[in-house]
């Protein structure tokens, strides 16, 4: 068994952002999963990004390696803001940066991690098992769907959650009942109208809130009343966008708070002409049941107050995650309750270890902890470079002599910071 001083499990944006830090500092490190896996499986082939161009880089340690970079060194048309990102490029980048910057992934799936001695023991789906002083989960949203009671138990053929959508094909000429407000929900609709499938959103929402298309080149009076940041347009975006250290130093309540209140369910710019007055949209429209009747899916719903029914050949919810580390079946129990809270989310230091010294989580995991960026590929500006720094220093530092206490005994906790 080899062990190296740290495994990243996990090759999308965030994983491998950190592995070009960590290759830079001169870190022993694996990386498991497949390179961009989760976009270039679960995303549907014509799917823009939501996120602004300038907003949709990795965290390269050196310059050289944003999104504009690659699209000047390809000949591909780049604008800040306002472009649509295809998610072809953005894979297509993704990889170029890891050929660049990271070298091999391993693309054995992680089965098991456990703490013995003083390692971390993973098993992997090819029968290897490797050891490491730290490890990273940088899994993204992977596990944590949230599927409504009344989809819960239907056959995989009629009901099915966003978070899985590669090619929409198999959807051609059926009818597609869709749950949810979202810009999953919205752009789902939008590809399978497009491709002859009949959509039909049902929203909770009294209306669809559309961003506006963001323009460049505005006057330097209105750019400092609204600045541009990763995660939209205004100040307190920018605060949440570029500080994810100051939100972690607020009071665990505040904070909750604005996650509840940040970045609800919404459609990007590119998306209105393609929805309204193509899609059937439904709204104020709560999900009450389900059932299969001659070989469709039948939904209760309550909409505008009236009860009725929505039939379909399949419903999609695209209702979005719900972060719980509990989920991820690769956690023995022991480490899944040690590092989460009631409700399985990680608490984090201000360096991303969980609570459990040596156990990191980035991504979208980490966002209750350092706000709505770590949704987004923003989020790894500041999480590669702090990972790294920690990393790095606590390697050098020594504690990997540091005795851990025996597998039984308590884990250990990480020192106070
Ligand atoms: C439909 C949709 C659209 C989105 N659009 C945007 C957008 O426009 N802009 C934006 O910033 N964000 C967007 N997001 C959010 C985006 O998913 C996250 O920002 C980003 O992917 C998180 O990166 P990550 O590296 O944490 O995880 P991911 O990109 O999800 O990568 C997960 C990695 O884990 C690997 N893996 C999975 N299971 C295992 C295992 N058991 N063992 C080892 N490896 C494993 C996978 O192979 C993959 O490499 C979107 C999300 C969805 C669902």
């Amino acid at each position: 068994m080899s062990l190296t001083d740290t495994i990243i499990i996990g090759a999308g944006p965030y994983g491998l952002s950190l592995a070009a830090h960590l290759k830079a500092a001169g870190v022993a490190h694996q990386i498991l999963g497949e390179p961009m896996g989760a976009w270039r499986h679960y995303m549907p082939p014509g799917m823009l990004l939501r996120s602004e161009a300038f907003a949709s880089s990795l965290q390269a340690p050196r310059a050289g390696f944003t999104l504009e970079d690659y699209c000047r060194l390809k000949g591909l048309p780049y604008r800040p803001l306002g472009m649509a990102l295809p998610l072809e490029t953005f894979v297509q980048y993704g990889l170029w940066f890891q050929a660049n910057l990271v070298g091999e992934t391993q693309t054995a799936d992680v089965l098991s991690l456990r703490r013995v001695g003083d390692e971390f023991q993973l098993s992997l789906s090819d029968g290897r098992t490797l050891a490491a002083r730290k490890v990273v989960i940088a899994l993204g949203l992977k596990g944590f769907a949230q599927t409504p009671p009344a989809l819960q138990g239907l056959p995989a053929r009629y009901a099915s959650h966003s978070e899985r959508y590669g090619n929409l094909d198999w959807a051609r000429g059926m009818d597609i009942a869709i749950v949810g407000g979202g810009q999953s929900a919205l752009g789902l609709s939008a590809l399978l109208n497009e491709l002859g499938a009949r959509a039909h959103v049902l929203m909770r929402e009294s209306h669809v809130i559309w961003h506006e298309r963001p323009q460049g080149g505005r006057r330097l009076l209105s750019r400092i009343k609204t600045p541009d940041a990763g995660l939209g347009r205004g100040w307190r975006s920018l605060f949440l966008s570029e500080c994810p250290g100051l939100f972690h130093m607020l009071d665990p309540a505040r904070r909750r708070q604005i996650m509840d209140h940040s970045y609800g369910a919404s459609g990007a710019w590119w998306l209105r002409d393609r929805v309204l007055g193509k899609v059937q949209l439904s709204h104020r429209t709560e999900l009450r049941g389900a059932a299969i009747e001659n070989e469709r899916v039948v939904l209760r719903v309550l909409s505008d107050g009236k009860e009725a029914s929505v039939s379909a050949d399949h419903v999609i919810a695209a209702t979005g995650f719900r972060t719980d580390m509990r989920q991820h079946a690769f956690l023995s129990k022991e480490l899944a309750d040690a590092i989460s809270n009631q409700g399985g989310m990680p608490d984090l230091s201000a360096h991303y270890e969980t609570r459990v010294s040596g156990l990191y989580v980035i991504g979208p995991a980490s966002a209750h902890s350092f706000g709505p960026v770590m949704r987004f590929v923003y989020g790894t500006k500041h999480a590669s470079p702090t990972v790294a720094r920690h990393l790095t220093g606590s390697l050098k530092a020594g504690t990997r002599q540091r005795a851990w206490p025996a597998a039984h005994a308590p884990l250990p906790e990480r020192s106070g910071e």
